[in-house]
């Protein structure tokens, strides 16, 4: 079992930030778990279901994605692209 079928999305910290990259284009982009909160379906899914009800962000692709945790440091790089 990984650690997305024991985990709910509410259950993360809401500052927590995964990482959602597209298994098709390799489009990566970053939500918190309190922004995908916000959408109702997901308030009580585990992180593999939110896997699989998320598409890629680019609307000609809409391929399906993995879910990755963030962990400190390593996205340093990141941060100012985002801004
Ligand atoms: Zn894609």
């Amino acid at each position: 079992m990984s650690w997305k079928a024991d985990l709910k999305l509410a259950d993360l910290p809401p500052g927590e930030r995964l990482e959602i990259v597209c298994r098709a284009c390799g489009k990566a982009r970053y939500e918190t778990a309190r922004e995908l909160l916000s959408c109702d379906e997901f308030s009580q899914a585990y992180i593999d279901e939110v896997e699989r009800g998320l598409r890629c962000a680019d609307r000609f692709c809409r391929g399906t994605v993995r879910i990755a945790q963030v962990h400190d440091g390593k996205t340093d790089g990141f941060v100012g692209g985002l801004a």
